[in-house]
């Protein structure tokens, strides 16, 4: 950690120092997964905060870190990823996201766990055990289904919730040494779930390394992460955070798990998050299970959208500018003809497209959230207030730009009354759109 921040302290305080696209601006910046240097961008973002590190009303009058977002793309194993600017510990250790603050979030859970208690035929005597298991929305089903059920979650505010919740909850970070700890204190899993945690882990080789070591030999691993894919195509480029270190295709998922004895036999497109993929491995010593159609068919899909060639990753910095003059085009004309757009969510990605755009307060007077966490507070860089959902009857704006647009058509029902009084919705990405 004192190393990563010196480095980059040293750097940006260099009058000289200027986020060309084309050259390396750190000389140690290696891949997380085959340390070959990383000479490619894929999107140059500029600077922007940690998009959970909301504000109260005294921060605002003090100094915000502000933190490149530039990715790269690995020419060697084509991992797309960020730089550990800061470390995951300072990050995760109190965060402000709770999973079950989103109904749409939870039916998925559910569904999730009717499914895998079906296909796995998993039952009293089964052992779950869930990485990043946030405020136990998902093991909560496992719980009420009888199956012994064990989450790890680093985050000790979340894991308090979870374990008011019923759900047997250990506070630690998943690495190689804590899965050596547990699996030498006898547990192994025959379900280990990974839900959106992949992304957020600076070393990868030691967490996948940590999965096979906690894995049962006929047991399963199911891990769901945002598909580069989808995020490419619609240029999702709000779903890049300093919280999401890596970004995957199927392609490089197979890669990374392969080099650890774990075979992707299955695998599911969702459209959580935007869009992701769900995939199913097993060890690769164990030969019950066959590879199904659907992993040839993912691997053909990204070898067709040229997923496998690094030239393909360039263009698509381009797009994202686009993104963001045709949302300040919108937010311009709408302040000129003296309409009030206010905003709903205050989710990680809403901050990245906020700051990477220079929206503020005068293109988009407020934001509104669910979770009391947020609300009264101010979002990060921008410093746009956070309100409580009410906010928006009472002050009845002309536009809603919905942040957390993966969730827009559960948001457009809840929301529903803004038409009484001619309130439209806006959805920034894949491009922006106006719902009257
Ligand atoms: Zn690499």
């Amino acid at each position: 950690m004192a190393d990563t921040t010196n480095r980059f302290v040293t750097e940006t305080t260099s009058p000289a120092v200027s986020w060309t696209p084309a050259s390396p601006v750190l000389p140690l910046n290696t891949c997380r997964f085959c340390a070959t240097s990383l000479l490619h961008t894929f999107v140059d973002l500029g600077m922007s905060p940690l998009c959970e590190s909301y504000l109260n009303l005294q921060q605002l009058n003090q100094m915000e870190p502000f933190y490149p977002l530039h990715v790269f793309v690995c020419e060697k194993c084509l991992l797309v990823q960020l730089q550990e600017f800061v470390s995951a510990e300072s990050i995760f250790s109190e965060y402000a996201y709770f999973s079950s603050y989103s109904e749409s979030w939870l039916a998925h859970a559910k569904a999730y766990t009717e499914k895998m208690i079906e296909r796995f035929v998993l039952g009293s005597g089964s052992q779950v055990v869930e990485i990043a298991s946030n405020d136990g929305y998902l093991l909560q089903y496992f719980v009420a289904a009888g199956i012994p059920a064990l989450g790890i979650e680093p985050a000790a505010n979340v894991a308090a919730a979870a374990v008011k919740r019923g759900v047997p909850t250990v506070v630690r970070f998943f690495n190689r040494e804590s899965a050596t700890e547990l699996a030498a204190q006898g547990l192994k899993a025959d379900l280990l779930i990974g839900n959106n945690v992949l992304a957020q882990v600076p070393d990868l080789n030691g967490f996948v390394a940590g999965m096979k070591l906690l894995l049962k030999p006929g047991g399963v691993i199911t891990m769901e992460f945002p598909h580069l894919l989808r995020l490419m195509e619609e240029g999702q480029f709000d779903t890049i955070y300093h919280e999401h270190f890596s970004y995957f295709s199927f392609l490089v998922a197979e890669k990374l798990f392969s080099a650890h004895g774990l075979t992707l036999f299955d695998a599911e497109e969702l459209s959580t998050h935007g869009g992701s993929l769900r995939i199913y491995a097993c060890h690769t010593e164990d030969r019950s299970k066959r590879v199904t159609a659907e992993v040839v068919s993912l691997r053909e899909q990204e070898e067709v959208a040229g997923l496998s060639r690094l030239e393909n990753y360039s263009s698509f910095g381009e797009r994202v500018k686009e993104t963001k003059c045709a949302l300040l085009e919108f937010l311009i004309q709408a302040r000129r003809a003296g309409k009030q757009v206010a905003g709903y969510g205050a989710p990680g990605k809403g901050n990245t497209l906020l700051n990477y755009c220079g929206i503020r307060a005068e293109l988009l007077v407020y934001t509104v959230d669910r979770n009391p966490y947020k609300q009264s507070k101010f979002l990060p860089g921008s410093h746009i207030p956070i309100f409580p959902p009410e906010q928006i009857r009472q002050t009845k704006p002309d536009y809603v730009l919905i942040l957390p647009w993966n969730l827009k058509d559960e948001v457009m029902q809840q929301l529903a009354y803004i038409r009484e009084w001619g309130g439209q919705f806006v959805v920034p990405i894949p491009r922006v759109k106006a719902y009257a």
